[in-house]
């Protein structure tokens, strides 16, 4: 073999592909937010003191209570287990989506390793490159960051209180667009808060059923409404739906265990790519999340409790934001983590508020990165989940130190 007179560096064998979705946003900011000694309002982190701990912990002892032998429960906990996920974890998944929209049964359900995972999966067994995403603008950066990596052309659509603009989708349709997948947060979108409106949700529907495309409804909130109820998923009107069901936000993020519903043509290519990857979600977290929601009480009465304290910490931040920062204008979350801010006063942009809340130790997160098309320089997010009242009080005093300051330096 004729060796290669000059080698080429490595950094010139990356694939194309890790060009396409790197955003250094999001990490810089979390990083910035979990330095010593600043209170964070920028990650979408639940609340820790909501985890179901000792719910947890004895779910755990269970699993290895007296089985150590072949066969015995910690033995299955601890082994290799089916791609598509344990059979007892799916058949709760399904049900849990059948009670939310139309009923399915658990063939059309495998466990992943978070929703994220599930967007992975769908990007990389939907999208070639040069394939169009309509997503709303602005969205979930996580989805943002996979679409474009899987080389998806975005198609972003404004929207509302009422969640996508599904007429200006229907125009665009009608122009000659051809996504193969519409991506939306159903509940409590991350980050503007707005909930696709029932009416929206079958427009949507239809327009899937008329053009073709697949839905993707990645739904970590839905459960979290302190105000009102959720809605049905779009699947009750349409079959080509595709479900992300977290429960980082429910439950807790740390086991990565999430479900996704697919249509039945989906879920055998889904599963395949998620073979590739990784072979199946952690075994033990499976069977964790197995006891949780298969004991009847568990679920209604811990989700009730995030309800009341996630309620109770908005209304809180509501007050000291309306009391302290006038210069911020925003509607009332009704459910999930975040307030999704507008900056009234044109003098201080949300690059510099951010840049000087950091310097005062706290943390938000500007709207550039969310925004695809849309301009992000005068919104922000801000999340009311992880900081108790005395923090949350501290954190909003440091944001008004930080428009003094902002408005000082002329920036
Ligand atoms: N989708 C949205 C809209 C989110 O906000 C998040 C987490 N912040 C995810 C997906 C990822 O969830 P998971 O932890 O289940 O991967």
């Amino acid at each position: 073999m004729t060796p290669v007179q000059q080698p080429p560096a490595i950094g010139s064998l990356l694939a194309r592909r890790t060009g396409w979705g790197r955003s250094d946003a999001v990490s810089r900011i979390l990083a910035a937010a979990a330095a010593p000694g600043v209170l964070s309002m920028a990650g979408g982190i639940p609340a820790p003191d909501s985890f179901p701990v000792a719910r947890l912990a004895e779910a755990t002892d269970r699993l290895f209570a007296g089985s150590a032998g072949s066969g015995g429960s910690a033995v299955r906990a601890l082994q290799y287990a089916p791609t598509d996920g344990i059979a007892p974890l799916r058949e709760l998944i399904a049900a849990r989506a059948s009670a939310t929209g139309s009923t399915v049964g658990p063939d059309r359900v495998m466990v992943t390793a978070g929703s994220q995972q599930g967007l992975d999966l769908v990007a990389q067994t939907l999208i070639d490159e040069g394939d169009e995403v309509a997503l709303d603008d602005p969205s979930y950066l996580g989805a943002v960051q996979v679409f474009r990596r899987a080389g998806a052309r975005l198609l972003p659509v404004p929207g509302d209180a009422e969640g996508m603009r599904t007429d200006v989708l229907e125009q665009r349709l009608l122009a000659g667009a051809r996504p193969k997948l519409v991506y939306v947060v159903p509940h409590f979108h991350n980050p503007t808060g707005a909930v696709l409106s029932e009416e929206r949700r079958r427009h949507l529907a239809a327009l899937a059923e008329r053009f073709g495309f697949v839905i993707v409804e990645d739904d970590p909130y839905g459960d979290l409404a302190f105000e009102g109820g959720r809605l049905p998923s779009t699947d009750v009107h349409s079959g080509r739906v595709v479900r992300l069901m977290s429960l980082s936000k429910t439950v807790c993020p740390g086991l990565r265990v999430a479900g996704l519903v697919a249509p039945a043509e989906l879920i055998g290519e889904l599963v395949a790519a998620k073979q590739c990857g990784d072979l199946q979600t952690n075994t033990f977290g499976q069977y964790l999340l197995a006891d949780l929601l298969g004991d009847p009480e568990f679920l209604p009465t811990h989700l009730a409790g995030l309800r009341t304290l996630y309620g109770g910490r908005a209304r809180a931040m509501e007050t000291l934001l309306r009391e302290q920062l006038p210069w911020l204008d925003f509607e009332r979350p009704r459910g999930g983590l975040f307030f999704w801010c507008r900056l009234t006063d044109p003098r201080v942009g949300s690059d510099a508020l951010y840049a000087h809340a950091l310097a005062q130790g706290v943390a938000i997160v500007p709207g550039t990165p969310f925004c695809i098309d849309e301009d992000g320089s005068r919104v922000l997010r801000l999340s009311f989940a992880s900081l108790d009242g005395a923090q949350r009080r501290e954190g909003v005093s440091r944001l008004a130190a930080a428009w003094e300051k902002a408005l000082a330096d002329g920036v």
